[in-house]
């Protein structure tokens, strides 16, 4: 497969100079080079500037509701566990509403990739402060300044059990596509963060900003729990590589209803619904 290969006819509609145009030709080059089928493929979208992906990328597709990407992706992996499913979406998506199916869906290591664009502001609906807006950041909703401190997600992800734990930036797309390729890769729950440039809304978490702020994970082992955590913690300076690996049974390994095969191949014809709902009533 070629990135090209799974553009669609629809042209992204993002503000020019979106980080997301970044993101989207990381995605594809990643599916590329992991050599993703179209027809065995799921990207799930949520609600926000960072949820259109499903329609810029020839798969099959699923726009959720806000904040419910992950329930989804996980109702489409108990269905048909043969599928990949790559989870997009924006951080006010995933870690303001979508918070709580964020952190279930890492404990269980649900097989899923979750690419994050993280751009620090509700872009959308045109400049809110998000759960990952610095404090003290103004914005319409926050005009003396917001007052809370930020969710801190790659210590959220640590603290609740994900597997594969990552930050990329939309400014850096070789680098980032081989972190979504390993993402891909892993088996069980993979969280790429994406520092995402809103260049319409966000002037303070610009390009300059992240290019001065950014540095690549090197001499960093993922395996290391304890040097992870002060990794995520670090704030002068910001990370991007991978935080953190470990090998997992899944959840849906742990299911022996579908260990055989996946339920959308199970032959359920001698099933009489009204006895199995009688049983159940
Ligand atoms: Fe991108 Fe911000 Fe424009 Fe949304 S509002 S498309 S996040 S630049």
């Amino acid at each position: 497969m070629k990135p090209e290969d799974y553009n669609t006819q629809n042209k992204p509609v993002w503000c020019p100079g979106c980080g997301n145009f970044g993101i989207l030709m990381a995605v594809k080059q990643a599916f590329a080079k992991a050599d993703l089928k179209k027809k065995e493929t799921v990207v799930v979208n949520g609600i926000g500037c960072s949820d259109k992906y499903h329609q810029y990328i020839d798969t099959y597709g699923f726009e959720s509701i806000h904040g419910r990407i992950l329930p989804v992706a996980m109702g489409l992996r108990l269905a048909n566990h043969k599928l990949k499913v790559v989870c997009i979406g924006g951080d006010g998506d995933g870690y303001g509403i979508g918070m709580c199916h964020f952190i279930h869906a890492m404990r269980r290591n649900l097989d899923v990739t979750y690419i994050v664009c993280n751009n620090q502001i509700y872009g959308l609906t045109t400049g809110q402060t998000s759960p990952t807006s610095e404090k003290g950041f103004e914005t319409k909703s926050t005009p003396n300044g917001n007052i809370e401190p930020p969710v801190n997600p790659i210590a959220l992800a640590l603290a609740s059990g994900a597997t594969f734990i990552a930050r990329g930036f939309a400014g850096e797309v070789p680098y980032l596509r081989d972190l979504i390729i390993e993402g891909l890769n892993h088996k069980g729950f993979s969280l790429i963060d994406v520092f995402q440039p809103c260049v319409t809304f966000n002037h303070k978490n610009t390009y300059e900003w992240f290019n001065d702020k950014l540095y690549k994970l090197e001499d960093h082992d993922p395996k290391d729990r304890d040097a992870a955590v002060a990794k995520a913690s670090e704030t002068d300076k910001l990370p991007i590589g991978i935080f953190y690996r470990e090998e997992k049974p899944t959840y849906e390994d742990e299911i022996e209803q579908i260990s055989r095969k996946p339920l959308v191949e199970q032959d359920i014809s001698g099933v009489k619904m009204d006895d199995l709902l009688d049983e159940l009533s």
